[in-house]
């Protein structure tokens, strides 16, 4: 009955969002007059809260008190809730049994938490700069945003595939795992710049047969999919609260714990410690070890909040819902001649799980990024993102080193917004700037 109605949904062109989102009605100043709804089509950069996620933030608000840190009610109640958090993340991602979730501030600060841990294994079992690199590289692709690349290429061994075409990948990551040096595998979920999916349970599952653990950055892919550590194999797994439909500030780290009971604190302070003494410091185990400082318990409970939303959504529904925006905007902008789409691998659908999320790449033929974007937002009302993503190396090879344009959608988003953006640069195209 849900794909019926979502079937219904497609015939009319309705489209109307899969959830209500705050802000979903905001006016939209336009220079050549008047205003129009708002047009957000910039998801995969921060989405806006769910109304439900809204609605929690009130909830928790008059309990707002310190965690794990005083015996008085609100503070109880704060514990539990910030708490209650970490077990609902858990559930949200098919976490195993002993995994830790961490909460950090977003997901650039979950993968330097993860490199830092890496960085300190590493060191302890003697690699240092200079020395064997025998099963101390971390392996990257040259697709990767910089939030999970910069932390690797920081470290003393490290190499970088090239993606290709998803089965070129798979067989270019292969051989490198193949020489038996990789520590880590370190791959997107799905890329920020394309949308494209990469197949994170083959990855895992070429790693572990190496001998190597997989980190995804799920910061595109947990908005949009449903993720399972237990099942995909994935070891750590990383994503932040404000693209989850939750607000900024709370991101998280899953994953296994014996790496990161071993490694050097994220921050050093209280709540992370078992002993201090003037001269020497024992640190404590579990999420507190990195979690040190007051935690941003709204920021979890929002973050947690969301996960629970998106995880009662009818994931065909969901899916359906974001495909049909997704191709009406590719077909529309194919349709128009000096507008093109950008696309990294040719064969994606041929994996299961693979294909794209709510994203689309595109530039305007003669017209510099910026330029289009501003042109959207001031005449059209349409809100997208240019430039180069945090993903200079892939704008680089894709050719577009002067920066691209991203059109996203989410749960919020309504066919309308696409259709304005295809209109927007029609007009541009006939009539110029
Ligand atoms: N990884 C990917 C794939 C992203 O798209 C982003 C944000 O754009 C990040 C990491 C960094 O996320 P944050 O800024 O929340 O740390």
């Amino acid at each position: 009955a849900l794909l019926e109605s979502a079937t219904l949904k497609l015939s009319g062109l309705a489209a109307d969002p899969l959830l209500p989102v705050v802000g979903a009605e905001l006016p939209a100043p336009l220079i050549t007059g008047g205003h129009v709804r708002y047009a957000n089509l910039d998801y995969a950069a921060s989405a806006p809260a769910v109304e439900e996620v809204a609605a929690h933030l009130n909830e928790v608000l008059p309990y707002y008190a310190s965690v794990h840190r005083g015996a008085g009610y609100a503070s109880q109640v704060s514990t539990s809730v910030y708490e209650n958090a970490r077990t609902i993340v858990a559930k949200f991602v098919g976490a195993r049994a002993d995994d830790t979730v961490i909460f950090t501030r977003n997901t650039t600060d979950s993968l330097n938490l993860l490199a830092g841990c890496v960085e300190s294994i590493l060191k302890q079992r003697g690699f240092t700069e200079g020395r064997s690199n025998a099963h101390g590289e971390v392996l990257y692709l040259d697709i990767e945003h910089h939030a999970n690349l910069l932390p690797w290429q920081a470290l003393p061994h490290r190499s970088v595939v090239a993606a290709g075409s998803i089965a070129s990948t798979l067989a270019r990551v292969e051989t490198q795992l193949r020489a038996g040096n990789v520590v880590l595998l370190a791959v997107t979920g799905a890329s920020n710049v394309t949308g494209e999916v990469l197949p994170v349970a083959e990855l895992a599952a070429l790693a572990h047969k190496h001998g190597a653990r997989i980190v995804v950055d799920a910061a595109q892919l947990a908005p949009h999919r449903r993720i399972d550590l237990a099942s995909s194999g994935i070891d750590y797994l990383a994503f932040s609260g404000h693209k989850l439909y939750a607000p900024f500030g709370a991101g998280v780290l899953v994953g296994r714990p014996d790496w990161l009971d071993a490694g050097a604190p994220h921050l050093a302070g209280g709540g992370a410690v078992k002993e201090v003494r003037l001269e020497s410091t024992s640190w404590t185990e579990g999420p507190a070890r990195h979690e040190a400082g007051s935690p941003n318990v709204l920021g979890a409970a929002t973050l947690a909040r969301a996960a629970e939303v998106l995880a009662g959504l009818d994931a065909a529904q969901w899916h359906e819902h974001e495909q049909q925006l997704r191709r009406h905007l590719v077909d529309g902008l194919a349709a128009l001649d000096g507008a093109s789409v950008h696309e990294l691998f040719n064969d994606g659908a041929d994996y299961a799980d693979c294909g794209s999320i709510g994203v689309v790449n595109f530039s305007v033929t003669g017209y510099d990024a910026g330029l289009v974007a501003a042109y959207l937002s001031a005449e059209h009302g349409v809100g997208v993102r240019d430039g180069k993503f945090c993903a200079h190396p892939l704008l680089n090879r894709l050719g577009l080193p002067a920066g691209s344009l991203r059109a996203s959608f989410g749960v919020g988003s309504r066919l309308e917004d696409a259709q304005r953006l295809i209109d927007g640069v029609a007009a541009l195209l006939r009539d110029g700037l």
